[in-house]
């Protein structure tokens, strides 16, 4: 059984932070660091620790957190002008919470990927 992250938490709504989308699948909120001038993370409800985790039985929540970033960036007010969707595995992905996560990152024009 994978360890519960402050995700969780912040699923629960045991912690504060601004949600700005809640289903029965996914939860977003914005990141307490931003990187943009819209930085949400979105995640699926269920703790999924990494991509190396996910099966079959995941697909509804994962495909739901696209649905729910188009929706999140129309609510922005970024869809248009475009934003960057990015998911982080492991050490070398760069991933420091071990709950799958996808960040949305928008407001401005963004740099190369890779630095
Ligand atoms: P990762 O590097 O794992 O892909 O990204 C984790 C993200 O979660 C980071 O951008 C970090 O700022 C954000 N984060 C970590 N702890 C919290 C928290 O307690 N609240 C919020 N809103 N964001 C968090």
């Amino acid at each position: 059984m994978a360890e519960e992250t402050i995700f969780s938490k912040i699923i629960r709504r045991e912690i504060p932070s601004e949600i700005v989308y809640q289903d029965e699948l996914v939860t977003a909120f914005r990141d307490i660091s931003p990187k943009a001038p819209s930085h949400i993370v979105i995640v699926p409800n269920v703790l999924i620790p990494t991509v190396n985790d996910v099966t079959a039985e995941h697909e509804a929540a994962l495909g739901r957190m696209f649905t729910a970033a188009a929706k999140i960036a129309e609510q922005e007010g970024i869809a248009e002008d475009g934003f960057r969707l990015i998911i982080n595995c492991n050490r070398h992905g760069g991933q420091e919470v071990y709950h799958l996560h996808m960040h949305l990152l928008g407001g401005k024009a963004l740099g190369p990927l890779v630095s």
